[in-house]
């Protein structure tokens, strides 16, 4: 049993849990959270660790870690026990000549998390791949697979995720479904259609066209490596969530007034994606421009924005849960002052606040 949850997080960060149960087949993960439901014991389920903010005073709970890890291939349908480690999941697939998942590579964690949040990367979701979801029902203690358009799948987001409680906190009652395992229908040899234009570039491919599976997966790692978003022990820099923020959604209706504000503060123009209910743009590049530089720690000395990439909030080695989320406080805060744009967070807070917004 690890003596703190910093043991089990990419940030190294978070104190002791009351209790912890490794769990290596879906059946010990279903039995395991099925007992502790029946005491009423609250219940942290834990992947890879890597989208997860823990209280420094830790969890008054059970961790659950789910370590179940087979991946099984049948002609281009995948299919993934929750603890599989996500980039073998995407290597597996690529070695095989299946195409979908490779802008997918390097995103760290547990195959199981990735419709948590629906992870995505270089304009690729998972949604658009996953064929179904193995499912433990806590509330009547049934296993079923369920389609994903049953889950509520959304830019980071879906009814497996906890959210912030209001006011900033997290509930620690845990999300109603446990992930199982997940499945893939992927494609026989092309690649998804690449329309992020970095990726596009570094590939010498057409927007929007398809590539080698293969030649994708190296140059998606390649432009993580250089932005700290590929798990590195030695570098502090991805001792991180990844993004702490995601891309703030301003609605259709106010997002002209509000780009309109940025442009003249900032006297450059805002990148701006169509989204489903209003306009995204880019948290990293409004921190940026409210005066938080790459690796800026407010004179802290235990937590730092990355060095690579400003939308990473990272452990400098020293650090804590608490610092950590001051300098998320002070970076979102400063955003709003500036912007009047909120950030959210994207990882799960677990005993952890992030203080309320102070306009
Ligand atoms: C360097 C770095 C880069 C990253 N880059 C990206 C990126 O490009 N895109 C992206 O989307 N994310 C990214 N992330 C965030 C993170 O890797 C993903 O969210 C990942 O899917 C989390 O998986 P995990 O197994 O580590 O989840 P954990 O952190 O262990 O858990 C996350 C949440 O999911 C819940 N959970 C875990 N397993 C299950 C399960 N089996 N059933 C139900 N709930 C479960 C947990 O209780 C918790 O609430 C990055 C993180 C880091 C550190």
């Amino acid at each position: 049993m690890p003596e703190l949850l910093s043991e089990l997080t990419t940030l190294r960060l978070g104190g002791p849990a009351r209790a912890y149960l490794r769990c290596d087949s879906a059946a010990a993960v279903a039995e395991a959270v099925g007992r502790c439901d029946a005491v009423g014991e609250p219940v942290l389920l834990v992947g890879g660790g890597s989208n997860l903010v823990i209280a420094d005073a830790g969890f008054a709970g059970t961790v659950v870690h789910v370590a179940h890890e087979d991946v099984v291939i049948d002609g281009t349908v995948l299919t993934a026990d929750a603890g599989a480690i996500w980039d073998d999941v995407v290597a597996a697939s690529v070695d095989a000549g299946l195409g979908g998942l490779e802008c997918l590579s390097g995103i760290p964690g547990s195959a199981g998390a990735t419709p948590v949040q629906n992870v995505g990367a270089y304009g690729v979701e998972v949604a658009a791949w996953l064929d179904a979801v193995e499912l433990y029902h806590r509330a009547t203690g049934e296993t079923e697979w369920v389609a994903p358009e049953t889950l509520g799948l959304g830019y980071r987001t879906s009814r497996l995720k906890q959210h912030e409680a209001p006011g900033g906190g997290s509930a620690a009652a845990g999300p109603a479904d446990v992930v199982l395992r997940v499945r893939f229908a992927l494609s026989d040899g092309a690649s998804a259609h690449i329309r992020y234009g970095e990726l596009a570039r570094a590939l010498g491919a057409e927007p929007g066209g398809t590539v080698d599976p293969a030649a994708a997966r190296r140059a998606v790692l390649d432009l993580r490596r250089g932005k700290g978003m590929v798990l590195d022990a030695a570098d502090h820099d991805t001792w991180s969530v990844g993004s702490f923020f995601t891309n703030p959604v301003v609605p259709a209706a106010s997002a002209a007034a509000i780009v309109a504000r940025i442009e003249e503060a900032t006297g450059e123009s805002t990148p701006q994606y169509p989204a489903p209910d209003g306009v995204k743009l880019s948290a990293g590049w409004l921190i940026e421009r409210a005066g938080f530089r790459k690796g800026y720690d407010g004179g802290r000395t235990g937590v730092s924005l990355s060095t690579k990439h400003t939308l990473a909030l990272t452990n400098r080695g020293t650090g804590t849960t608490a610092e950590l989320l001051d300098l998320a406080r002070e970076v979102r805060d400063g955003v709003f002052a500036r912007f009047g744009v909120e950030l959210r967070p994207e990882p799960v807070l677990v005993g952890a606040e992030l203080p309320a917004l102070r306009p």
